[in-house]
């Protein structure tokens, strides 16, 4: 499988959404939904993509934002979360204490599991549970890709000053199920440049 990655990033808060396509079937997904969906929504139309899911790493509402329009523009595909996070996209409850209500409430969500393989159409995802900034933050491995959500950044890590965000379980989850897969793999964050494993490995002060 030969996957493409598109990143789109909106302006207000430099949040990443992704497009990734089997470039063999077509069959993509959304990651992420930040607030210019426009902006993914017209990559997945000149790409000619069929969009199967709209996968969320998290669900700060930056992630989040433009799924209203994804929707729309995609059809009723699943929206895929993690458990502990599902009630912020159905119901609309706040992932933050801090924050108020949210005005999301969609249907058809489904749940990744760690250690489990999503599948959207032709592609494959595995589930990593990397939980700290968020209870349900996930990583997502696709090929020799991973999405890192808001849990690994180039040269940083997903703030922990949140009351449901855990510092020491962050950096756990980064070490124990990130930093031991191959330096060649390519990490996609939430916010910023794309990095390698490798890389983070030797400058991410964070990790040091
Ligand atoms: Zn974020």
């Amino acid at each position: 499988m030969t996957i493409a990655v598109e990143v789109t990033t909106d302006r207000r808060f430099g949040t990443n959404s992704y497009l990734v396509e089997d470039e063999q079937t077509h069959d993509a997904v959304v990651i992420d939904s930040n607030l210019e969906p426009d902006l993914v929504i017209d990559a997945a139309r000149a790409r000619g993509a069929r969009v199967r899911a709209i996968v969320l790493t998290h669900t700060d509402i930056d992630h989040i934002a433009g799924l209203h329009e994804l929707r729309e523009a995609f059809g009723p595909v699943p929206i895929a979360i993690h458990a502990a996070e599902r009630d912020v996209v159905e119901q609309g409850k706040p992932l933050r204490r801090e924050f108020g209500p949210l005005a999301t409430q969609l249907d058809n969500v489904t749940s990744l599991i760690e250690g489990e393989t999503y599948r959207a159409g032709s592609l494959e995802l595995e589930v990593l549970h990397t939980p700290g900034h968020s209870p349900g933050g996930v990583t997502l491995k696709i090929d020799g890709c991973l999405f890192t959500g808001d849990a690994l950044f180039a040269g940083s890590v997903g703030r922990s000053d949140f009351a449901n965000s855990d510092g020491a379980v962050l950096l756990e989850g980064i070490r124990r199920k990130l930093l031991t897969l191959p330096d060649d793999m390519i990490v996609y964050s939430g916010h910023g440049p794309a990095t390698t494993i490798g890389r983070e490995k030797r400058m991410n002060p964070f990790l040091a």
